[in-house]
């Protein structure tokens, strides 16, 4: 065990008595709690649908089967994200065609998306990065020629502001996930958000085994229902998102500060399209000139938890058997991923242990 741990999730007796008194009523699966869950968000995101799921990996396959792809299709996907952005491409049994990422940004950029199109492209999803917006309506701009289907995996995204409008209804579909080390949690649970009335009816079928009144099933769906119990702690969750989001905003700026010239570090870049991140995670970027994995250890070795981000996709076991992938087909996105460190961000950390991780970090790149 870490002094101070990566992520700590704020959550205490005001959501354990809330799943305690709906079990205690007998209802404990989908019902009245998981609706009144999602109409309390769509009004928090300002979206017209949204729709729970059992966790964030369901609620991205989900939006993704609305376009009955298949094999032979390929879909795009930044190799730069978790191991669910493309695990979902092979779930619809096409596959996944992975792209790179801005150097500056960590996210994609049109360029990106483009340079990997071909006839047999059907679908891209965009990862929202350590819950930074990716440049939905440049991207939007300039893939209109091609009409494919835009998808944001918007996992670490909730509550994120993109020109001054809340993430949720930039592209057709966004899906979030609210596992425990999320900005909000239900300890497992997903939610797919869209503008569109006949996607949020797909999206009911397919999370209810793609039935459509009592036992007469129009579609292979899935059984992707969450549970009332689950709504009800992300209803006491939702009313604390916003004092996390701002605690984890003010923290964010205090580290841009402390780091922002210091040698062999860099603080995340915001653009101007950012009206508010989510800091899912704190991200600094070593300079490729000292060794991060020693820095990471000393860090450690000081009682302060940190994270590496997930390695790119195309390098996991799994991915490399499968297509053959190898070391240095997405250089940037492997060079960054051996720069970056997460370390803690979270609300009631405290000034002493923020001021202590400063110190710790400032004295070990003056060696
Ligand atoms: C957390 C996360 C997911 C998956 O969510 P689960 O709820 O764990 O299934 C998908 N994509 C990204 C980028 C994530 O960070």
């Amino acid at each position: 065990m870490y002094k101070i741990p990566i992520a700590n999730p704020s959550i205490n007796n005001k959501e354990a008595k809330a799943a305690y008194d709906v079990i205690k009523k007998g209802w404990i699966s989908m019902g009245k709690e998981v609706l009144d869950l999602e109409n309390k968000i769509k009004k928090y995101l300002d979206v017209k649908h949204a729709i729970l799921f059992n966790n964030g990996t369901s609620a991205l396959h989900a939006a993704l089967s609305f376009y009955n792809i298949g094999p032979g299709d390929e879909v795009i996907v930044p190799t730069l994200s978790y191991i669910s952005s493309a695990n979902v491409i092979l779930y619809c049994g096409a596959k996944p065609v992975f792209c790179e990422c801005d150097p500056k940004t960590f996210n994609v950029e049109p360029k990106h998306i483009i340079e990997k199109i071909t006839k047999k492209t059907k679908a891209i999803i965009t990862v929202d990065l350590k819950g930074m917006p990716v440049n939905y309506d440049k991207i939007k701009k300039e893939i209109k020629k091609y009409n494919l289907p835009l998808i944001s995996d918007s996992a670490e995204a909730f509550g994120s502001i993109y020109k001054n409008k809340k993430v949720g209804s930039q592209f057709d579909f966004h899906s979030f996930s609210f596992f425990a080390n999320k900005n909000m949690t239900l300890g497992e649970g997903g939610l797919v958000t869209t503008n569109k009335k006949k996607f949020a009816d797909f999206l009911r079928i397919f999370r209810n085994q793609g039935q459509e009144g009592r036992y007469n099933h129009t579609y292979v769906g899935n059984n992707y229902r969450p549970t009332d119990y689950a709504a009800a702690i992300g209803k006491v969750q939702l009313k604390k998102i916003e004092s996390v989001l701002i605690e984890k905003n003010k923290i964010a700026k205090i580290y841009n500060k402390a780091f922002k010239n210091i040698n062999l570090v860099e603080t995340p870049y915001l653009p101007n399209y950012v009206t508010r991140h989510t800091w899912y995670m704190y991200c600094l970027t070593f300079s490729d000139k000292i060794n991060r994995d020693k820095i990471k250890d000393l860090i450690n070795k000081k009682g302060i938890d940190t994270r590496l981000s997930f390695p790119p996709i195309h390098l996991q076991p799994v991915y490399k058997k499968k297509f053959g992938y190898k070391k240095g087909d997405f250089p940037v996105s492997e060079k960054v991923f051996n720069q970056f460190l997460d370390i803690p961000c979270w609300k009631g950390m405290g000034l002493k242990n923020i001021n202590y991780i400063i110190n710790v970090i400032k004295k070990l790149l003056k060696k």
